[in-house]
């Protein structure tokens, strides 16, 4: 719209910049965005629905700001899920989203001459949370392709170097897929605890680890310093109801208490999310198939010669053959989505029903042949 005023000046920092977000795009194998590719049944959907008419009819009045049988229920499903055993509502808290819960964690721990560090390759909108907040950044690095793993020696060394307020790890970590030792968990929370840091374990997919790999939900109670988060996005097929949460110290939930907006949870996500956590044994149903899917869509990518990062999540990195946007196209020429990110010439798709991880393998023929063997050396 032409007009004689000039625009509003946007923060420097700003100028130029374009939202985040991967592209959403109609296909019929949708493998870019690590969702739970099964929708709710019809009864849940009934019950979703009868949830939301309850609270309809008190939507002329604020939500519960506390939101304290949302956090009971939180605790003993986390209880039941990881065996994180004891957790008081009050050290839970929801958010719109675990990203909601990150912003709120670097609004009361982050601000102007702070810093936060995470380990790259890590998710991206990490350093979102950081520019939004008027927090530093910092990206070391995790260890070398195709395991990407962090030790205890990498971190330490990394927070002893720039002694961050904030530091993020992420299990299992997203582009990667790679779960963390507890070891290392815990000699990040020793090493923030010596200048009063704060350590944030970021498990949006944890209900997709392999048995036997921990969740650090585990050893909350030993260190004051550690936030644990989590959402209803992934495992939980809840991605559309926006539903994230943490555990910690209830001492951290106060601090994130003070900067949340009034009444940021609403009473129809309360409702949906109770109800959803109500129905989690269906909800978490296809973890166990999806677990099993990616095993097998791992195996596959391996013996066609690909290199594969181990995941313990419910979708893998891999590095493509031909060059990775040409790869990109050609799958989505053929109704398959999966998503550009991570090192230069890796992709990352999600696991999906096995009609969808069918149809990419059957892409991928096309899109990313297997190259030609190399001669073998001819004996001299
Ligand atoms: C998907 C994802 C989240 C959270 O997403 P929400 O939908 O906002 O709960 C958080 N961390 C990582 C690493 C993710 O991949």
């Amino acid at each position: 719209m032409p007009s004689a005023l000039p625009l509003p000046a946007v923060r420097d920092d700003l100028v130029g910049v374009e939202p985040y977000g991967a592209p959403q795009i109609e296909v019929p194998h949708l493998l870019n965005v690590n969702e739970n590719p099964f929708p709710p049944s019809p009864a849940l959907v009934a019950d979703l629905g009868a949830a939301v008419s309850a609270a309809a009819g008190a939507l002329n009045r604020y939500p519960d700001r506390e939101f304290l049988d949302l956090r009971r229920d939180l605790a003993d499903f986390l209880a039941e899920e990881s065996d994180a055993r004891g957790l008081l509502p009050e050290q839970l808290w929801a958010a719109n989203g675990s990203n909601e819960i990150m912003q709120q964690l670097f609004q009361a721990y982050g601000g102007p001459g702070r810093s936060a560090l995470s380990f790259a390759p890590h998710y991206s909108m990490y350093p979102e949370y950081a520019r939004d907040t008027f927090t530093g950044w910092i990206a070391a690095d995790r260890g070398p392709a195709p395991d990407f793993a962090l030790d205890a020696a990498t971190a330490t060394a990394a927070i002893a170097e720039h002694r961050p307020a904030i530091v993020l790890l992420t299990s299992p970590n997203n582009p990667t897929g790679t779960a963390l030792d507890l070891d290392v968990v815990r000699a990040a929370a020793r090493a923030q605890g010596e200048h009063r840091g704060l350590l944030i374990v970021d498990e949006a997919y944890g209900e997709f680890r392999r048995d036997g790999v921990p969740s650090a939900l585990t050893i909350l109670a030993e260190h004051p310093n550690l936030v644990v988060t989590r959402t209803m996005s992934k495992a939980f097929a809840l991605a559309g109801a926006r539903l994230g949460y943490l555990a910690a110290d209830p001492a951290v939930v106060d601090a994130v208490r003070v900067v949340r907006l009034p009444y940021h949870l609403s009473a129809a996500t309360q409702a949906v999310a109770r109800t959803a956590l109500a129905h989690r044994t269906e909800l978490l149903g296809q973890v166990a198939l999806l677990r099993t899917e990616r095993d097998a869509l791992a195996e596959h990518l391996r013996d066609r010669g690909h290199d594969v990062a181990p995941s313990d999540s419910n979708f893998i990195l891999y590095r493509a053959f031909a060059d990775r946007h040409d790869v990109w196209q050609r799958l989505l020429d053929q109704g398959v989505l999966i998503r550009e990110v991570g090192p230069a010439g890796w992709l990352r798709v999600s696991v999906g029903t096995p009609e969808d991880n069918a149809a990419f393998r059957r892409a991928l023929e096309t899109a990313d042949p297997v190259p030609a063997a190399t001669a073998a050396p001819s004996d001299p």
